[in-house]
Formats: structure tokens, sequence, C-alpha cells
């Protein structure tokens, strides 16, 4: 039966606002959704890559198919060097098959949240709210309370923060926290940046409409990946950083110019330099930042407020996980609740921060083994250091990319992918890696 007073306040509609939406509806659990942007998907932004952990949770409700008709699988991740020479190929859409089912999906960001959105069902699409910032949040005796930019005041039990990397929700927990004399005190962002990057998108007359392929050219401090799909080429440049950089930062057109520069000699496939396709007319999206990475101190706030997705974890796009934990997170507390509110349906706060704290748990694990994964990727990609070099160009391919994408991707942290615990997993898809939930 659903719970009758229990609702909870999504802060966001990017992709973990929307996938909590899912789960919350699958589980009856009412809901709202504040976005502060005007659309839903606003047609700006990169593109993410969707491992068997995340697409087995979409099976599970319903609405794969659906979603999956937006973006094109992904098959084979070639490597290279700078100057084009070959540095290993994987079919990495095949090996996910055979060891969980499912093949990974590369959308353009719009796309997969578009679908995600058009997936909900009808009646809650009213439940995302556009164009409605909030402004304010007040911890109460028996919920949670916030203040819009236009003045409404909406009352819920919980709040589910899932706004994103400069996380209002995260900061008020964090000053709820401080102020409590709980937590640690923290200034300023939690996360530090260990890469710069370029990401731009173009259209592309891509040779085989129907699959994404993947490119990836290492060379020392420096690293390129293509993703090659539908009629678009998505292109991300990086840059390791010598020393992690706190805070964000700001770039001036010359900085960016001048960033790209270095790029254009080197290869991102076999014919093809990143001078040949970073064409300043053709380039319909841009973007130049730094890359944060880490992990906040603070995942939730007196039972009441539970922090989702960037807002609690950074994760570089290198490996192209950051999205999937963020999903992860989202099932994991979903389930949480559903536990909670099957025998109670008014919770008290010190339940509710129980549920959230085995909520961190369920999730610590794979969060801790996804930043480990990042960070070598991240090293190892740009050439960082020396060991990174070693490990990239002479230990890889002699230990081989199926192994290691089995071992580091698969066994370590796909196949502890969630699904909803109140709902049957029969006909989920299954590979050689058996799921762990
Ligand atoms: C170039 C690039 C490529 C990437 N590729 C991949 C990939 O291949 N695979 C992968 O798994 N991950 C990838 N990622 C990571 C992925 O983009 C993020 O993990 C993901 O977008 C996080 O989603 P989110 O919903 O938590 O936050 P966001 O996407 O940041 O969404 C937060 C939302 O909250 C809204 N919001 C913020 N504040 C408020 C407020 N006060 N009131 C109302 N609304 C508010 C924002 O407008 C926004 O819509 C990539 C990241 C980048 C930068």
């Amino acid at each position: 039966m659903a719970p009758q007073n229990f609702k909870v306040i999504i802060v966001g509609s990017g992709p973990i606002g929307i996938v909590t939406a899912h789960a919350l509806s699958k589980s009856n659990i009412d809901y709202v959704v504040f976005e502060k942007g005007a659309e839903v998907a606003p047609t700006n932004g990169s593109g993410h890559m969707i491992f068997p952990n995340t697409l087995r949770f979409l099976d599970q409700i319903g609405i794969l198919p659906q979603v999956a008709s937006a973006g094109k699988e992904v098959y084979t991740k070639s490597n290279f060097l700078k100057d084009g020479t070959t540095h290993g190929e994987i079919d990495l859409g095949q090996l996910c098959l055979d060891n969980h089912g499912y093949k990974p999906i590369y959308f353009q960001r719009s796309h997969l949240i578009q679908a995600l959105y058009d997936a909900l069902p009808v009646e809650d699409k009213s439940k995302i709210k556009t164009s409605t910032k909030v402004t304010n949040i007040e911890v109460t005796e028996t919920g949670v309370r916030v203040t819009l930019a236009d003045g409404k005041v909406e009352e819920g039990s919980i709040i589910i923060g899932c706004d994103g990397i400069y996380s209002q929700t995260r900061q008020t927990a964090l000053d709820l926290a401080n102020a409590a004399g709980k937590g640690k005190k923290l200034d300023g962002l939690p996360y530090k940046s260990v890469i710069r990057s370029y990401v731009f998108r173009r259209d592309w007359p891509t040779p085989d409409k129907d699959r994404c392929l993947m490119w990836e050219t290492r060379s020392g401090g420096l690293a390129a990946q293509g993703f090659a799909q539908k009629e678009s080429l998505i292109v991300a440049l990086f840059e390791h950083l010598d020393v992690p950089k706190e805070g964000y930062s700001r770039f001036s057109e010359e900085e960016k110019e001048a960033f790209k520069k270095r790029f254009v000699d080197i290869h991102l496939n076999e014919s093809l330099t990143v001078g040949d396709v970073m064409e300043n007319d053709k380039i319909n999206w841009d973007f130049f930042a730094d890359q944060e990475e880490g992990k906040s101190d603070i995942v939730q706030y007196g039972g009441r407020i539970v922090l989702a997705g960037d807002s609690v974890h950074k994760i570089t796009p290198i490996s192209g996980l950051g999205l999937n934990m963020g999903v992860q997170q989202s099932i994991a507390l979903v389930n949480r609740l559903n536990g909670v509110l099957s025998t109670n349906q008014s919770p008290s706060s010190a339940t509710l921060e129980e549920a959230f704290k085995l909520f961190e748990k369920d999730c610590a694990k794979t969060l801790a083994k996804t930043l480990e994964l990042n960070t070598i990727l991240g090293d190892g990609v740009t050439w960082a250091n020396w060991p990174a070099w070693f490990i990239d160009r002479v230990a890889a391919p002699w230990i081989g990319l199926k192994f290691i994408v089995t071992k580091f991707y698969s066994k370590d942290i796909l196949r502890h992918g969630f699904v909803l615990n109140s709902l049957p997993k029969d006909g989920l898809k299954q590979g050689q890696v058996a799921w762990v939930s």
C-alpha cells in the first residue's frame, strides 16, 4: 500500500533526479521534482555511456527498449597512440553482453534525459516542475520545507538532493551539520580537480549509424576520446593537472584556444587527427572546464536531507561511471525508503537517519572502487607519471584488455548493480559474471 502522508522533494531533474523519480513512482511513494532550468533536457551537453548495471534497472522497471532507442549500442573501443598507431582494441559491447547480458549504450545527454522523462507514467510528468529553483531548505521536526524562487513554500517528508556538483542541498546539509556540531567542518567544495578538459560535439556522418564507435588516444600528459554515434561526433580532450586543484576555475577564450591547439596533431584514430574534426564553425556545443573528482563528507542530515549523484560524488568522465554510480545510489536509497515505509508510514527522523546510514553503507564499496578505477584510468590514459605509463603502455597490453575490463569494471563494480527489491527480478538478463543483488 502506498504511504499516505510521505512525500519526497527531489531537487534537480538531471539524469539522477529523473531516475529517482522512476524508482519512487514504481514504489508508490509520492514525490515532486523541482528543476531550476527551463527544460527537463536542454540540448546542450555531451554524451554518456550507460553500463549494464543501469540498463538492468531500466529493464526491471520496463522502460529499457524505449530509453535504449534514444542511444546507440557501443561496440569496439579502439586505443591509439598519438601518431595513430593502434594500441589495442576490445569489443566492449560483446564483452559486456557476455559478462552481464546487456551491451552498453551511448547517448547524447539531452536524448538520454528526454527519453527517461518520456518514459515516466503520464500522471507523473506534472510532478516535474521546471523553471522552479529551490532557494532555501529548512528541516522541521517532522519533515522539510523548501522555498522556491517565486517565494512559494513547499513541504515534504524528506529532500533528495540531485542538484549536481554545486549542490545547494549539500551545502544546506553541511551548514546544518556544522551548526549542530555534527560532521566535519568543511569550507567550499569537497571535490578537487585532477583533469582539465575540452569537450565538443559536432555533426558527423557516422559510417555505422546503428552503433557507437569509441576511440581513445594516449600521449604524455594528454589524452583524447572520441564517440562517433548516430550523426554526431563527441570528442573529449583531457590534460592531467600536475597538482590537484581546489575550487571552481574560470577560463578566458584565449586559454581555451591555447588548450585546444595543443591537441591538433594528436590522432583520434588511425586516420583522423583532433585538428581534422575540431573545426570551430562545425561545433554545435562545447565546454572547457576542470573536472573534479572525490566524494562529499556528508551524505545526509538528520534523516531529512539526503544526497545522490554528482551532489555527493564526482567522477571525471574518463571512466564513464559518474552517472552510472548516481543511478546505483538512487536505487539503493529508494530500497531503504521502501524498507522503512513498508512497516511505518510516518517514520521519525531517527528512523530515517538509520535508513540513510545503511544506504550510505550499501553504496560505499562500489563508490570507493569506482573512484579508485577512475583515478587509475585518468593517470593511465594521460600517462600522468612513469608507473601510469608503464601500466598503460606495457602491462595492460600484456595482461589483455578483456581481463582488465572484466576484473575492474565487471567484477569490482558493475555486478554489484542494484535493482528495486520491491519488484520481481525474473527475466532480467544474466551473463557469465553473476549479479550480486
Ligand atoms: C563531458 C562529460 C562526460 C560524461 N560522461 C559520462 C559517461 O559516459 N557515463 C557516466 O556514467 N557519467 C558521465 N559523466 C558524468 C555525468 O554527467 C554526471 O555524473 C551526471 O550528469 C550527474 O547527474 P546528476 O543528476 O547528479 O547532476 P546534474 O546532471 O548536474 O543535474 C543537476 C540538476 O539539478 C538542477 N539544479 C541545481 N540546483 C538546483 C536548484 N537549486 N533548484 C532546482 N534545480 C537545481 C540543475 O539545473 C540540473 O538539471 C560525464 C560528465 C561529463 C562532464
